[in-house]
């Protein structure tokens, strides 16, 4: 079991400005991203934070479910009030998942590294194993990203016999460590970086080129699928984009631009 959380032990751990502030603690809830959906909406301010030992309803992209044992994972989500143009909203997947990388790599000493387009992961042999993920549900009005809320789900010290059954290939950073980590360290070292990228990019500087060298899928075989592909695309994950779209480049020698879906490698 790893340390407590709590509103007044992560206040007393942060070192941000104005992200994770205030900071509202649940026990439990459903899901952190529906609670601050509905503080947002009732006008909670940028920064907003809301963080969980235990969902009964997390979710991944698709209403996928996300499962963890209480008290073992950092949950947590972040309201953010961008007014970017739509197409911008990657970013902010971007800059979140450069900063758990980070932090991972700070507190834990552990090299991490991002599937495409919002899996945390380590190596493993010729793959991967995923220990969190982030999932960014966005309120637009017109052409302008109005609102946003960042969600991470971190595997911080799930034991191997207690991960997610559903979940195929899944880790967490107590099975590569040997060890516990410290989830109020994680969360302060998570939301200086976030805090940082965020204010560059409000500056005009893209968390791209850093977040595509941190992408494990680039240079290989590979097969998309999901809701917008008839069938699955094969080809080769090139590159990726400004806006966060995988560039494959099919045995036709054909470039597609994937703004969602699922990537498995082949071979
Ligand atoms: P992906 O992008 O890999 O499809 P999602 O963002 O949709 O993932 O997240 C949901 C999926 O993640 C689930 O379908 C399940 O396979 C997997 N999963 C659920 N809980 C965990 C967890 N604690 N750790 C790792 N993987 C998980």
């Amino acid at each position: 079991m790893s340390e407590l959380l709590g509103r007044a032990a992560v206040e007393e751990v942060l070192s941000t400005h104005w992200l994770g502030r205030p900071v509202y603690y649940f026990p439990a809830v459903g899901s952190t991203n529906d609670v601050l959906g509905e503080m947002a909406r009732a006008g909670a301010p940028a920064g907003t934070m809301v963080v969980a030992d235990f969902q009964s309803q997390g979710k991944g992209r698709l209403n996928r479910r996300w499962e963890a044992p209480a008290g073992t994972s950092l949950l947590i989500s972040l309201l953010f009030r961008p007014g970017w143009p739509a197409g911008q909203a990657a970013w902010l997947t971007m800059m979140a998942g450069l900063a758990a990388v980070e932090a991972v790599q700070a507190v834990a000493g552990l090299a991490a590294g991002l599937k495409w387009p919002n899996d945390l992961v380590v190596p493993a042999g010729e793959g991967w194993r995923k220990f969190g993920g982030l999932l960014l549900e966005g309120e637009f009005a017109g052409d302008r990203l109005e609102s946003a809320i960042l969600g991470l789900g971190l595997n911080a010290n799930i034991p191997a016999g207690h991960l997610s059954p559903a979940a195929i290939r899944a880790t967490s950073l107590l099975v590569e460590l040997g060890r516990p980590v410290s989830r109020l360290k994680l969360l302060a070292a998570y939301l200086e970086c976030l805090e940082f990228l965020y204010e560059a990019a409000g500056e005009g500087h893209s968390p791209h080129p850093a977040w595509n060298a941190r992408l494990v899928t680039l240079g290989r075989p590979v097969q998309v699928s999901g809701p917008g592909f008839d069938r699955p695309l094969a080809g080769t994950a090139e590159a990726t984009d400004e806006w966060g779209r995988l560039l494959v480049r099919d045995p036709a020698g054909v470039l597609h631009a994937v703004a969602a879906g699922d990537v498995t490698l082949r071979g």
